[in-house]
């Protein structure tokens, strides 16, 4: 290669002439010619001062390693003789020649390769991770359920996946070529250790860590846009990759991709929890589910001495029936003998079209309608169970086992029962409660806090009760009241002492005199004070009301004497003087008259014993909220009460009963009452006719406003304090009142 150097001397000129010798001179200016010299050159571009000239020299023909080179020169005229420069061997002229090798780009080129290499290792190292973590199962997942970007996404790369080694070897292939590549060239820009110790770090932090990092959480979307890249090194590496990709098919054989087993399934569900966007709920099903085909019926059956089950000899009446109903259950099994030996199974809805009061046998029922029971072993599975309860033959199972322990033949010992809903609960895990459930947890029976209605309080025999009422007929009235009579709603009197006001002696019936047909027992009449309200439960009564006597037949579920029971408000104050309240409040006095037209059933509730009602709920809840036992005692106590002063206050200020026929204490008149002349502006029939209630005659039929027949007659009345307490059935023509509503009551 040819330099060109710069002199600097002495009496250059442009016929000076320059050798290099590897030798050097031991005195200055001696000769050297005996040595080995280097080509001649001539100076070139001598100044004209002869200070400075150049030459241009090859000296590469001394060969390598020769690297310092003694300078000779030779002047104008001086023959072939060549001399030393330099002063001594000190200073002699020297010229260092350093052979340097040449790179094969520009460096900027370079540079950028390295970071077009450096980006490309990070890819296919990226993609390997991505790409290939993905198996063929997931995309078809993505594919058919990600979101739309997903979707898109799994369609790109689902072609090149599938062909999962050719594209493992090409992108091995691609890292492994662009990363020796960079070595090389960076290499080429640096010398060896630096190159070394840059390519390792800018392989591991730009070629791996980073785009790995980066795959492994956004692999599908790098895959996909850089598909085409794959795809173009695909082809490239084409002779090398496909080839070692189909050896390594038939070695490894066709890739199935990650399959989950149910304890996978079920554990991959729950460690991803925190960040799936599953529901727990959502999560608790699907683990449900993939229990069902382990989990044993018997892990979930309710057990035998938890089931309530009827005997097979009992009889349906009131009290089996309030029982089944207080249980809430459906389904019961029928027992014969002993409990483990069911025989039969009674829905409850086989109970519609019985008449508790006909007692029918349950076996009758039973043989009826003839249910299916279903047996289970208790180690049936809860897929199995389900399928079983899905083929609609009971949605009950009497689960059993065989006992073969202990001496003697094995048997069938029943376990228990287990219904759909225990199957469901299993794989939602939770408890389903119904409207009807007492407990919310069969196994662990806990309670539930539901207000059951206690309907068997009304089939409590009652001796006092003069007349008989069915325990339906009871209940009837107890609805009929607590949801029709605004005063004896469950505000004002609560169910608990509603149940027990209806359990005293308050029921009365009327036969009439059938060989008298003017024999008539009035309920109410005109102008007559009265302090009873009165329900009818069977019967007709006839009402006549207001000047013209309009007349009204009245059946069962009428009621009449609301404003006799509506007394102050400060009388039901729990501590307001006992004794008093019962005495004090004002005599009601109808405008109307009514009378039994027919047999009566009815019950009379009378204001002393409403009030004692009113009060007994007021105590009781003051003291404890809904305690049933602290309202009882002060029903108790202040129904004792109120009997005693009505019958002591009705011997002072009643004058007579003025219904002869009905059982004392029945209809009074006061002697307040005696000059009472109550017109149809106060008229107050029944409390049909309050401001918040209805008129309540089922069947009332208007008689077209004529006066009847009875009422005209104005019902005779023999005003005697002698004949205050006398009863009899059919009043004699002495024993008739006179009423006029409008004028006092005459003899
Ligand atoms: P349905 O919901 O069909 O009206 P149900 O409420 O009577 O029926 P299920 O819902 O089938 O009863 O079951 C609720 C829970 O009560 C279950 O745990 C079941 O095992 C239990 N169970 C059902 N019948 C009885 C019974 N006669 N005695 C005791 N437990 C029962």
């Amino acid at each position: 290669m040819q330099q060109t150097l710069q002199l600097v001397g002495r009496n250059l000129t442009d016929l000076s002439k320059v050798t290099f010798t590897t030798h050097g001179a031991s005195q200055p200016d001696s000769p050297c010619n005996e040595y080995d010299q280097s080509d001649t050159y001539e100076v070139t571009e001598a100044s004209s001062d002869g200070q400075y000239a150049k030459v241009v020299v090859n000296l590469r023909s001394f060969g390598p390693g020769e690297d310092f080179y003694h300078v000779c020169t030779k002047g104008e005229g001086m023959g072939s003789c060549w001399y030393h420069q330099g002063e001594n061997s000190l200073s002699r002229v020297v010229v260092q020649i350093k052979e340097e090798e040449t790179t094969l780009l520009p460096l900027w080129l370079q540079i950028c390769l390295i970071a077009l290499l450096l980006c490309l290792s990070g890819l296919f190292s990226g993609l390997n991770l991505g790409l290939m973590a993905l198996d063929k199962t997931e995309l078809k997942i993505i594919e058919k359920c990600g979101s739309k970007d997903e979707k898109s996404y799994a369609k790109k790369i689902n072609p090149v996946r599938k062909r999962g080694n050719f594209l493992l070897c090409t992108l091995l292939l691609g890292n492994v070529l662009v990363n020796n590549t960079l070595t090389i060239l960076l290499d080429d820009v640096s010398n060896g250790l630096y190159a070394v110790i840059g390519a390792t770090l800018g392989i591991v932090i730009f070629g791996e860590i980073i785009p790995q990092a980066i795959c492994s959480r956004h692999g599908l979307a790098v895959g996909a846009q850089t598909i085409w890249l794959t795809r173009l090194f695909m082809l490239i590496t084409f002779p090398l990759s496909f080839p070692i990709s189909l050896l390594l098919d038939k070695i490894l054989g066709e890739e199935i991709g990650q399959v989950y087993d149910r304890e996978k399934l079920s554990e991959l569900v729950r460690v991803t929890k925190d960040f799936n966007d599953l529901r727990k709920e959502e999560v608790d099903i699907i683990e449900g589910a993939l229990e069902l085909t382990r989990k044993p019926v018997r892990d979930i059956m309710t057990k035998i001495e938890d089931v309530y089950m009827l005997d097979y000899l009992s009889l349906l009446d009131f009290e089996t029936v309030t029982e089944i109903m207080k249980r809430g259950y459906t389904r019961i099994p029928v027992y014969d003998g002993e409990k483990s030996n069911i025989v039969a199974l009674l829905n409850i809805k086989d109970l519609a079209l019985v008449d508790p009061d006909d007692k029918t046998p349950l076996k009758t029922v039973i043989k009826f309608f003839q249910h299916p029971l279903v047996f289970v072993f208790d180690d049936q599975k809860l897929d199995q169970m389900l399928q079983d309860f899905r083929k609609g033959h009971s949605h009950m199972a009497i689960v059993r086992r065989v006992n073969n322990e202990g001496e003697g033949d094995p048997f069938y010992e029943t376990l228990g029962v287990v219904t759909l809903e225990d199957v469901i609960e299993e794989i939602i895990q939770g408890e389903i409660i119904d409207e009807t459930d007492t407990l919310t947890d069969n196994r662990q029976k806990a309670p539930r806090k539901l207000l059951r209605q206690d309907f068997s309080v009304f089939n409590t025999p009652d001796d006092h009760n003069k007349a008989f009422i069915s325990p339906q007929l009871s209940l009837a009235a107890f609805r009929f009241l607590s949801t029709s009579v605004d005063l004896f709603h469950e505000d004002l009197i609560s169910e608990n002492v509603l149940k027990r006001l209806l359990q005293q002696n308050i029921v009365e019936e009327y036969q009439p005199n059938i060989n008298d047909t003017d024999c008539f027992k009035y309920l109410y009449q005109d102008g007559v004070p009265c302090d009873y309200f009165i329900l009818i439960l069977q019967g007709h009564v006839e009402v006549s009301v207001g000047f013209e006597k309009m007349c009204f037949t009245g059946g069962p579920f009428s009621f009449y004497g609301v404003q006799a029971l509506d007394v102050a408000e400060g009388t039901f104050v729990p501590d307001s003087n006992t004794d008093s309240v019962y005495v004090k409040n004002k005599p009601y006095i109808p405008d109307f008259t009514i009378r039994a037209v027919s047999p009566l059933l009815f019950i009379k509730i009378g204001r002393g014993h409403y009030i004692a009602a009113r009060r007994a709920t007021l105590m009781g809840r003051s003291k404890n909220k809904f305690m049933a036992s602290a309202e009882d005692d002060t029903f108790n106590r202040e129904w004792k009460k109120a009997t005693l002063i009505s019958h002591a206050g009705s011997a002072d200020n009643m004058l007579r009963h003025s219904s002869p026929d009905i059982s004392k204490p029945s209809i009074t008149i006061s002697e307040v009452s005696r000059t009472a002349s109550p017109g149809m502006s106060n008229s107050k029939l029944s409390h049909a006719d309050s401001k918040d209630s209805s008129w309540s005659f089922p069947s009332t039929e208007e008689k077209g406003g004529s006066s009847c027949k009875d009422h005209d007659v104005k019902v005779d009345m023999k005003v005697s304090p002698d004949e205050e307490h006398e009863e009899t059935n059919c009043p004699s023509d002495e024993q008739t009142f006179l009423i006029d509503s409008k004028k006092e009551v005459v003899s």
